[in-house]
């Protein structure tokens, strides 16, 4: 079957991919994940653009993961071998239900901070994933694009502002008005 497995976190980037996915009748599969991450709330955006778009998925409860300081980046928290989690248990999903891709919403923005959104990763990830055995391959189709251009294919399939998680206050809808948010809003206007 040639359904794709999304990591969908309620940002931008994975829920651009999923519409995306869904306007160009490619038959999606979510996978979201329950991680102990602070925001809680995006999992709540996430299904909702599910439901919108009529998408089965599955919610992968992890152990917390951990965070650490990204020393070189002013400080900011990063969670080690994210992708490389979630991508593996993906994986192991789409293996045992028969899908031979997993996607997921790594782009150029991404790339310039985190090793593990770039094209390396993703070849070395589907070497690791030959060498064990599986069919399934791992791909990432924003892999060359700007955030800018994420932002104007999600503005074209009328994804509002209001229905994307960046948010950096903790509340139960985006503020509207913190950094994340403001570069959002002007992103898709
Ligand atoms: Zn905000």
């Amino acid at each position: 079957m040639n359904t794709v497995m999304l990591l969908l976190s309620g940002g931008l980037d994975s829920v651009t991919l999923l519409h995306h996915f869904h306007h160009t009748d490619q038959p999606v599969y979510a996978c979201l994940f329950s991680y102990g991450q602070r925001h809680v709330q995006e999992l709540v955006f996430a299904k909702q653009h599910c439901h919108q778009l009529n998408v089965s998925h599955v919610t992968a409860e992890l152990p917390p993961l951990r965070g650490s300081k990204l020393t070189d980046s002013g400080g900011n928290w990063v969670v080690p071998a994210r992708n490389s989690v979630m991508l593996s248990v993906a994986c192991n999903l789409a293996e045992a239900m028969g899908f031979s891709r997993v996607a997921f919403g790594a782009n150029r923005d991404d790339a310039e901070q985190f090793p593990d959104c770039r094209k390396r990763f993703v070849d070395a990830f589907n070497e690791m994933l030959f060498h064990s055995g599986l069919k399934v391959r791992v791909e990432a189709p924003f892999l060359k694009w700007n955030k800018a251009k994420i932002a104007r294919l999600a503005s074209d399939m009328g994804i509002k502002p209001s229905q994307i998680w960046t948010c950096y206050e903790g509340g139960k809808k985006p503020c509207g008005a913190c950094p994340a948010c403001l570069k959002l809003a002007a992103a898709l206007a």
